[in-house]
């Protein structure tokens, strides 16, 4: 089973309060952005030299938080009963 296959079973019920904010003034200050490469969802994306964030697509592994150099990111869990949920199919 492909990558692509197993992440099609996870289920979102997206909160609308952010779980996850990212201070891009410092990121403008971040040469290697390894947050872009960490991210197994591609919530970070390079936009016209940019580093732009969404956070509906988020696996929760925090991965960002860890690999972030520059301490720019602010995360916590979405609340109860929001978020992934993981083999739903
Ligand atoms: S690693 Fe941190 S500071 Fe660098 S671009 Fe990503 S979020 Fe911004
Ligand atoms: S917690 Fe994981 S999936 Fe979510 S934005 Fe960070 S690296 Fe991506």
């Amino acid at each position: 089973m492909k990558v692509e296959d197993k992440l099609a079973l996870n289920k979102f019920d997206v909160d609308r309060d952010v779980h996850i904010t990212v201070n891009d003034v410092v990121c403008v200050e971040c040469e290697l952005k390894p947050c872009v490469s960490v991210c197994p969802a591609e919530c970070y994306v390079i936009r016209e030299n940019h580093m732009t964030f969404s956070y509906e697509g988020c696996l929760e592994c925090g991965s960002c938080r860890i690999a972030c150099p520059k301490g720019a990111i602010d995360w916590v869990y979405p609340r109860g009963g929001f978020g992934i949920c993981y083999q739903y199919g």
